[in-house]
């Protein structure tokens, strides 16, 4: 199942502080929480889904795995401590909110009532986060090979780059930077009025140098003001070895240029698996089809089978019946986060010819008069023991 990114769930930047953080998950968790919503098994579902992203997310060390390698940089993780997030029920959610936000005894006004009134009057002080840069999102398809292995890929990217010009600035020579004569660099106009059910204050964004608080002397002619111009770069990823399709990597910094001297923003790899023209992978595991002669399958013997970068032998015992598979330890993908590999699945097709010649048919003709009857329909013993064996 796929899951959802932990920073979309609680709708914060990749970049969002701590506090940020706390701050989006008590008012989804306030939202959702069940003693809210009794009976309401979405709210009680995105409640988990909240407490979930907020145990990883205020977590450094576990949020710079999950940065780096996506859901699967946290999950099944041995020796991670805290939360097994494979059976991450509703009272492990409701016991991480109390930790962090108490119980609702007394408090229950404080935190699902009045709460609005903090939050009030503090537009604007998220202003730096208007000058980073934008994060760049691109897609990295990877062979199996490539996954098996581990992988350095030099990617080019069209990126915003500083404006040489200004230096960042987007003022051209030495106009400079003024505070906005119309806000004094607040970037918001306020205005209070009164009505009939008192004072209300109207806030709104200033006009004259659209909330940023400042204006230039006289705009940079390359950029026009934006600090930064168009351009590429080429940036390195590393890949570990074990990587699937949703996993990504973030590489800090290499986004675009943010405006006026801003910082930049983050580039973010989705990893995408090409389709491997034999191979189907499962987890870890690679699962392969091969054909052997109906004498191989009833005699036994020892066949060929691809594995990935080479082949591998593997015997077949007498009676193999057609979909057996077996298996190959260690012969799959290593895993992501920790030690060993997947195994390789190899489920064997007997293989009926199409085309008899002479000899082929008089040899079959004589097996034919002297084999006995198949197993028929009701022998439940044969084809139960059958459908044991083929797991693929
Ligand atoms: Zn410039
Ligand atoms: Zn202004």
């Amino acid at each position: 199942m796929a899951k959802r990114d932990y920073y979309e769930i609680l709708g914060v930047p990749r970049d969002a502080t701590e506090d940020a953080i706390k701050k989006a998950y008590r008012k989804l968790a306030v939202k959702y929480h069940p003693d809210k919503n009794p009976g309401d098994k979405e709210a009680e579902e995105k409640f988990k889904e909240a407490t979930e992203a907020y145990e990883i997310l205020k977590d450094p060390k576990k949020r710079a795995q999950y940065d780096q390698f996506g859901h699967a940089g946290i999950s099944g993780q041995p020796g991670a401590g805290g939360f097994d997030f494979g059976g991450f029920d509703l009272s492990d959610a409701l016991r991480a909110f109390m930790r962090d936000f108490g119980g609702f005894g007394g408090t229950f006004d404080d935190i699902f009532g009045g709460g609005g009134a903090s939050t009030r009057g503090r537009s604007g002080s998220h202003r730096p986060q208007r000058y980073r840069g934008e994060d760049i999102q691109i897609r990295l398809p990877l062979t199996l090979e490539e996954i098996a292995q581990g992988v350095e890929k030099k990617i080019k990217l069209k990126r915003y780059l500083k404006c040489e010009n200004c230096g960042g600035t987007g003022a051209e020579g030495d106009s400079g930077l003024k505070t906005c004569p119309q806000c004094k660099g607040s970037g918001q106009i306020r205005r209070v009025s009164r009505s009939l059910f008192g004072q209300m204050i109207n806030v709104t964004t200033c006009n004259l140098c659209g909330g940023e608080g400042v204006i230039i002397g006289k705009p940079c002619s390359v950029c026009g003001g934006e600090g930064r111009v168009k351009g590429s770069t080429t940036i390195n990823v590393k890949i570990p070895p074990g990587v699937s399709s949703g996993n990504y990597i973030t590489v800090r910094g290499s986004g675009h240029y943010g405006r006026r001297g801003g910082p930049p923003g983050d580039v973010i790899v989705f990893i995408e698996e090409k389709r491997h023209p034999i191979f189907k992978r499962r987890g870890d595991d690679l699962v392969v089809e091969i054909a052997v002669n109906y004498p191989t399958a009833a005699l036994g013997g020892e066949v060929e089978v691809p594995i990935l970068n080479g082949k591998a032998k593997l015997k077949i015992p007498p009676g193999t019946q057609s979909g057996k598979v077996f298996r190959m330890r260690n012969k799959g993908l290593p895993h992501l986060n920790g030690y060993g590999s997947g195994d390789e699945l190899v489920k064997v097709i007997v293989w009926v010819p199409q085309k008899l010649s002479n000899e082929e048919k008089e040899i079959l003709k004589k097996l034919k008069s002297i084999q006995g009857n198949v197993p028929s329909k009701t022998d439940k013993s044969f084809f139960d023991r059958f459908r044991e064996t083929i797991g693929v």
